[in-house]
């Protein structure tokens, strides 16, 4: 049975596949662990030219949200969801209220919330047929877009990041390279400018470049030049995998600090290249928990100035983790891994005890 085969390695508790020939509807609710909390995370609209990248995908990300609630301390498990198909063509309110109704089924051991090609809107059809949704607008009762926090925590991070590197936490006139000037990217350059750091920014959309360049004073640097150019921080905040053993021939930082999910290519490999080229990488994870933070939150009925207070506690994490890797010569991501397993399986140990 090799469909059990990634399952099974990534220790997933449960895969559910929804279908629904009437809507179009296909998409896949991975649950990956439950210790800690009900599964909470995005769902993906995504235009997958395979069904076994859907599967990937799910089952990747619904793991680092284990992880992610772990690290940050939360009171919730790891899931993530995807529909498969082109949202532009495909996505209505029929389809979001069937999704919705697939996510009531699991009865509360998965809780959804926007991810990529996802709205607020959206999450309000949901909402119709299920109250297992986060990430509703605040006229709602929710926390609304959870963008600003998840750019607070990568600019703690970051800034912890730097404190480690350089001997102090300040971003004054450090260069900071911010890859990806979508939702988080905008805010973060804003934290930044604030502190006086000098921006560099690159997307591969003018509209972006133009809506970025209009209100701050940032350089531009071309797509294909980003990792080369020489800075104090690479943010990347676009996409997963831009760091690997091709890009880290040339990345030029001290640190690496941003949003996108996934950022090293072979979590291992290219943890310790990066070591070994003395450039300091924050756990993605750990720094891009902020939009986690919020939502958990809504969930658990406390308000968005809740979230930013619960989101500091990243910046001491993060030293804590960029000490230890120091220390011991493993790399943080590594590291951060296992403090969110170390938190999991001291829950289950308290657990089984409780229940013998
Ligand atoms: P977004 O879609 O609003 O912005 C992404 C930006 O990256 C877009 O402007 C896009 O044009 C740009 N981009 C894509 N490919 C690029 C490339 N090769 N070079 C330069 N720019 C490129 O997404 P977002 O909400 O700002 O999230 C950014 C990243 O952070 C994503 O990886 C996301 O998964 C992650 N993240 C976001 C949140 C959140 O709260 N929004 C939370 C955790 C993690």
């Amino acid at each position: 049975m090799a469909l059990f085969n990634d399952i099974i390695n990534l220790g997933h508790e449960g895969v559910y596949l929804c279908s629904d020939p009437e809507t179009g509807l296909k998409a896949i609710i991975a649950i990956h662990n439950t210790v800690l909390g009900p599964a909470l995370g995005g769902t993906r609209m995504w235009h997958y030219e395979e069904e076994e990248e859907a599967m990937t995908d799910v089952l990747r990300l619904s793991r680092g949200m284990t992880y992610k609630a772990s690290i940050s301390g939360l009171q919730l498990g790891g899931g993530k969801a995807v529909i498969i198909g082109e949202a532009s063509r495909l996505k209505n309110q029929k389809l979001m209220r069937r999704f919705g109704q697939f996510v009531n089924d699991l009865a509360g051991k998965y809780i959804t919330a926007e991810d990529v090609n996802m709205s607020e809107q959206d999450m309000v059809w949901i909402s119709q047929e299920t109250k297992h949704v986060t990430g509703l607008p605040i006229s709602m009762g929710g926390n609304g877009d959870p963008s600003p926090v998840t750019a607070y925590t990568t600019y703690l991070g970051m800034k912890a990041a730097v404190k480690v590197a350089y001997g102090n936490d300040t971003l004054q006139n450090k260069k900071v390279l911010v890859q990806g000037l979508g939702n988080v990217g905008t805010y973060l350059i804003e934290q930044l400018s604030k502190e006086g750091a000098k921006v560099l920014v690159s997307d591969i959309f003018e509209s972006k470049i133009d809506a970025i360049t209009s209100k701050f004073d940032v350089e531009v640097i071309h797509a294909n030049d980003v990792m080369s150019t020489q800075v104090d921080v690479y943010a990347p905040c676009a996409l997963g995998a831009t760091v690997n053993s091709e890009s880290l021939k040339t990345l030029n930082c001290a640190v690496i600090a941003g949003a996108a999910n996934n950022q090293l290519a072979i979590e291992d490999e290219d943890g310790l290249l990066c070591m070994k080229k003395g450039i300091i990488h924050a756990p993605d994870f750990l720094i891009n928990s902020g939009g986690l933070i919020n939502v958990c939150a809504e969930y658990y009925g406390r308000s968005k100035q809740d979230a930013m207070s619960d989101a500091d506690y990243v910046y001491n994490k993060t030293i804590e983790i960029l000490t230890e890797s120091a220390d011991t010569g493993v790399p943080p991501q590594i590291v951060a891994t296992a403090h969110a397993e170390a938190r999991i399986k001291e829950a289950k140990q308290t657990q089984h005890s409780l229940v013998r």
